[in-house]
């Protein structure tokens, strides 16, 4: 079994493998394990969540069937030679850059590397240049407003504008939007609620208010917090070429996690269970899953 990407879907899926008795190469491309969970851990008041991954990686490490390889970025030519009987591609998903997400339907014509960066970018160590910048959160949980509290906290003047008629408006949900709201008022963040962003270029963010339709502009940077894209080239690259896979004696290759859909940790951790619970076992689709499955190999629980 050869599994790509060591994020929660990869982890989850290599830790229940290996449970399950297969022999499992699990193989990263960075130099730490953990996927988003390790970079986001790493924000503001996150740490936390480095919990999925260190339990995991404490769950692997004794196990003499499961090696982990890191800094291993595999391409499609090194998935093949490995020559494993299952491939699972667990590669995670990137932010946009170009602002597309419910709000706004079309790449911004100005977003670029100069123009726009994402949280990726950000938590990658790349900053726009000193002075204004334009958090544009149209995810509408943490993430918009961690980046403005990160920012202006180095430093920068933010401005966090949202379609939403508040700030972080999902985590109503999660009891957190009032002490986020008041944190960034305390911060000096300016909020534009009922803002969408029309465009970015010439150090100039152009916004529109969605009630009154009014244009407003503020110089600077934009940091568009909007939706992500899977990162599938890998499994698109594999797929493509399936006499090659066959030659390898590749028998399946399965994306799950953000690769296959980005969501949540939880439904990425599910979706490495599931895949390692599944694999070489006749699944009755009509029944419940996981309660009906007669495994001819011991679980552990
Ligand atoms: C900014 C942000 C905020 C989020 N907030 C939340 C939240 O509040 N709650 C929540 O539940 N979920 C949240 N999520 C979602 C959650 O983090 C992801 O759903 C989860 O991490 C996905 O796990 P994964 O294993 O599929 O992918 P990832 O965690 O992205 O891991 C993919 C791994 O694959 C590796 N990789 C990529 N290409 C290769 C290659 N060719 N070879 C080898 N390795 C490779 C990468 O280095 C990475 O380690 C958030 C995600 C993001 C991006």
């Amino acid at each position: 079994m050869l599994v790509v990407g060591a994020g929660p879907a990869g982890l989850e899926a290599t830790h229940s493998l290996g449970k399950r008795g297969y022999k499992v190469t699990l193989a990263e491309a960075r130099g730490e394990a953990g996927g988003r969970v390790t970079r986001e851990s790493a924000l503001p008041n996150l740490n936390a969540w480095a919990r999925v991954r260190d339990y995991r990686l404490g769950q692997i490490a004794p196990m003499p069937n499961v090696d982990l390889y890191l800094e291993s970025e595999l391409t499609a030519d090194q998935v093949r030679e490995f020559s494993a009987d299952h491939v699972a591609i667990a590669t995670g998903s990137r932010w946009r850059r170009d602002c597309v997400g419910r709000a706004v339907r079309a790449p911004l014509p100005g977003a670029n590397a100069d123009t726009s960066f994402s949280p990726d970018d950000i938590m990658d160590g790349k900053r726009p240049p000193k002075g204004h910048v334009v958090v544009f959160d149209d995810d509408h949980y943490y993430m918009g407003s961690m980046m403005a509290d990160l920012l202006v906290e180095e430093g920068y003047k933010v401005t966090l504008a949202t379609p939403a008629a508040t700030v972080a408006s999902w985590s109503v949900y999660t009891l957190e939007q009032g002490h986020i709201e008041k944190r960034l008022i305390g911060l000096g963040v300016e909020i534009l609620t009922r803002h969408r962003v029309k465009d970015v270029g010439n150090g100039i963010v152009t916004m529109v208010n969605d009630l009154t339709g009014e244009q407003v502009d503020r110089s600077g940077t934009l940091v568009p917090v909007t939706m992500r894209l899977p990162n599938d080239s890998l499994y698109d690259a594999l797929n493509s070429e399936p006499e090659k896979l066959e030659a390898a004696g590749i028998k399946s290759v399965r994306r799950i996690g953000d690769c296959y859909g980005p969501a949540t940790i939880a439904a990425a951790v599910y979706e490495g269970h599931r895949y390692a619970r599944e694999l070489d076992v006749e699944i009755d689709r009509d029944k419940v899953q996981f309660k009906t499955v007669k495994y001819d190999l011991e679980l552990g629980g």
